[in-house]
């Protein structure tokens, strides 16, 4: 096969882990095998550890649950999501008065972290995975972006999102309906945009090289890695196959069936 290997046995020297959750660490509802052995082991090592979701339709706290409930003992410190980096920019650019496009739990989060949510004089737009979008609020939203260089920027764009009856419109949906009436598109916060992983590394002072990320899809996972300048390693138990990856430009370093190989390697130490 190609130039990527299956042996990950030096991915075991990194300090730092990225995870993608959905298709990496769980399938909907199920915990892929030695996913709790595998935390241990990286706790017992003391090697930094993040489980990344684009998906801002939940909050930090819906993500706290739903990992907790497999009893992983996650808390907030281990988890990146879209939302993270996209709050981080709104209050280093001082934006306080936001048009959200999201869920009632991201809004929450939003108020939770000091933001005013108002569709009265906003100062910038952000759009996230709404799954309570409503017209009327899409036609307020177009008022605003039709304004020149009115702020714009979303959590992240994926097209589609995968659930358990089959894939559902994502936030890169609902952007490109915006388009079709406003001809913009937002600045992108979550994968494959290297600051999803490089606003924790710049944090923990730690170099890219000393990082690996394992994830499910090419284009968000593999390529953010690639842009990041991490090694990265595709798991073949969610959306990619090895046809997918040999046709793809975002090529992995390494290539392993599932996440419980990492764990057999760490039980080789
Ligand atoms: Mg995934």
């Amino acid at each position: 096969m190609d130039n990527h290997k299956s042996n990950i046995f030096e991915l075991t020297k990194k300090q730092v882990f990225f995870f993608d959750l959905d298709g990496t660490i769980y399938l909907g509802d199920k915990l892929f095998k030695g996913v709790p052995e595998l935390i241990k082991a990286l706790r017992n090592r003391q090697k930094h550890f993040f489980f990344l979701s684009n998906n801002s339709s939940l909050s930090t706290a819906n993500y706290l649950e739903k990992l907790n409930k497999f009893n992983l003992n996650i808390t907030k410190e281990n988890l990146i999501l879209s939302q993270h980096p996209t709050i981080e920019y709104l209050k280093k650019n001082k934006f306080k008065k936001i048009f959200l496009l999201g869920t009632k739990s991201l809004r929450e989060e939003f108020k939770q972290e000091g933001f005013e949510l108002t569709e009265q004089n906003p100062q910038i737009i952000v759009l996230a995975f709404d799954k309570e979008l409503t017209y009327d609020r899409l036609v307020k939203a177009t008022h605003l972006l039709l304004k020149k260089d009115f702020p714009y920027i979303a959590t992240h764009l994926d097209n589609r999102c995968p659930t358990e009856n089959g894939y559902i419109p994502d936030a890169g949906g609902i952007a490109a309906l915006l388009y079709k009436t406003v001809e913009r598109m937002p600045r992108v916060f979550g994968k494959p945009n290297k600051e999803m992983v490089l606003f924790k590394l710049n944090q923990l002072e730690i170099s890219p090289k000393d990082a690996v990320i394992f994830g499910d899809r090419l284009y968000t996972d593999i390529k953010m890695g690639k842009n990041a300048g991490i090694t990265t390693c595709c798991v073949l138990s969610g959306e990619a196959t090895l046809d997918m990856i040999k046709s793809s430009e975002n090529k992995p370093d390494f290539i392993i069936n599932g996440i419980w190989e990492l764990l057999n390697e760490f039980n080789k130490i």
